[in-house]
């Protein structure tokens, strides 16, 4: 009899998971992934876009193109998971399941931070890298300010590498010497999940920039008509542009599925991806996982990737009438990180390690950009093709 897997959502690790239960479940099965969009994109490239160095449609594929491959696309918005009578609603209807993947990944809230819409550009988005390209193009003020809102937020990196493109793009501009840069966010070091040898590289690389990095300050609110950001306490960091990384939040239909932690968020076995219900799997930003070594797991492609494999095959072993699913993900991850002018670093390591994550990074230098650049034409290429 014919099975129906669903796959929710059609971002990193929506494609992966639904081209890899293709080749894991029966050919009379279904795949049916649902994405509200109806386009993939690769969020790794938007800081390229940003930098003015790619076409925003160069980094965005249909999903259409996924029929092609024997995947049903439905372009519909999720509205509701029943998993007591294994039901998934839509905007465009409703569908029954045999067995469900999550990859809904998290959302950008810049209404949960007043002031944040009306004063902030972010390169977290296609329309706000574009943006934030602009605003960098035409800056000609005295201070920049890069804040991250809260925590958890995607990708890790991202923020950093932001704070370095400005500042290349304004040494290119030969303005770079009368402008302030400013980094702002609430977390200890750069990229805690990484250790602490990687956030003092990444410190020194701030300084080295003239980039002044703050760290432990918790932003609460934009004063717009002032250009300020009003810090937990009563400071107030004024700026002329605000770059910022806004607040983060789960999907509100999986805030209401019964699945999620307090926060709203996912929690799952770490290495299986399994839920507390049998056949239905999250993975992806959409998750709440916490490493043995007692770390959020960051909420980054590379994991997002990682996971679908896994959540595929344990799938199809559910599927197949398999008592506990035997695939696992075992917690490694790299990431690039830019740091302007065609230059990167990469950062390589396994987050599960204990008693702690075992990272090691490759210092910046062009090869490492260039594995990036490969890399963004293989996942196109690959995963949406
Ligand atoms: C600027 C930037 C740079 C990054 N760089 C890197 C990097 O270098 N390396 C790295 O590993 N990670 C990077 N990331 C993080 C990475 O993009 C995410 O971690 C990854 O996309 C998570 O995959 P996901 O499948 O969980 O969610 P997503 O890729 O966000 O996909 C979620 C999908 O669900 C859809 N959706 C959401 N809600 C609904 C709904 N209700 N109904 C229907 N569809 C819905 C969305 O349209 C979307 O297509 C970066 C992120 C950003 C913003």
């Amino acid at each position: 009899m014919a099975r129906t897997v669903l796959v929710l959502g059609g971002g990193i690790g929506g494609v992966v998971a639904a081209r890899e239960l293709r080749k894991g479940v029966g050919s009379s099965d279904r795949v049916i992934l649902i994405d509200r969009d109806g386009q993939h994109l690769f969020p790794p490239s938007l800081l390229w876009v940003m930098e003015g160095t790619r076409k925003p449609d160069a980094i965005v594929k249909n999903l259409e193109r996924l029929r092609r491959k024997g995947i049903e696309v439905i372009v519909g918005t999720v509205t509701g998971i029943d998993t007591d009578n294994r039901r998934v609603a839509t905007d465009a209807g409703e569908l029954d399941y045999d067995a469900l993947v999550i990859s809904l990944g998290a959302e950008l809230a810049p209404d949960l931070m007043p002031g944040f819409a009306e004063a902030a550009v972010t390169p977290f988005d296609l329309a706000g890298a574009q943006a934030t390209r602009d605003a960098i193009a035409g800056f000609d003020a005295d201070k920049i300010v890069v804040m991250i809102a809260s925590l958890p937020y995607k990708c890790p990196a991202a923020p950093y590498e932001t704070a370095m493109f400005i500042d290349h793009a304004l040494r290119k501009r030969e303005v770079r010497g009368g402008v302030e840069i400013e980094f702002i966010t609430p977390e200890p070091q750069p990229m805690p999940a990484a250790g602490p040898e990687l956030g003092r590289i990444v410190e020194m690389a701030l300084a080295a920039r003239r980039i002044t990095y703050r760290p432990g300050l918790n932003p609460e609110s934009i004063d717009v008509d002032g250009k300020e950001v009003v810090l937990a306490g009563g400071e107030r960091v004024g700026f002329d542009l605000l770059v910022g990384i806004p607040p983060h939040r789960p999907p509100a239909v999986i805030r209401e599925s019964g699945l999620a932690n307090e926060a709203g968020w996912i929690p799952v076995n770490h290495n299986t991806l399994t839920t507390p219900v049998p056949g239905v799997f999250a993975i992806g930003d959409v998750t709440a996982i916490m490493t043995p070594s007692g770390m959020p797991l960051p909420k980054a492609g590379v994991f997002a990737e990682g996971q679908a494999k896994t959540a595929a095959a344990g799938v199809a072993g559910f599927l197949s009438g398999e008592a506990k699913p035997t695939a696992n993900f075992y917690g490694h991850g790299e990431c690039f990180l830019e740091t302007g002018g065609g230059v990167a670093g990469r950062a390589t390591g396994n987050f599960y390690a204990e008693p702690k994550p075992r990272v090691k990074f490759n210092m910046p230098g062009r090869i490492w950009h260039w594995q990036k650049w490969v890399f963004e034409k293989w996942w196109m290429f690959r995963w949406a093709p």
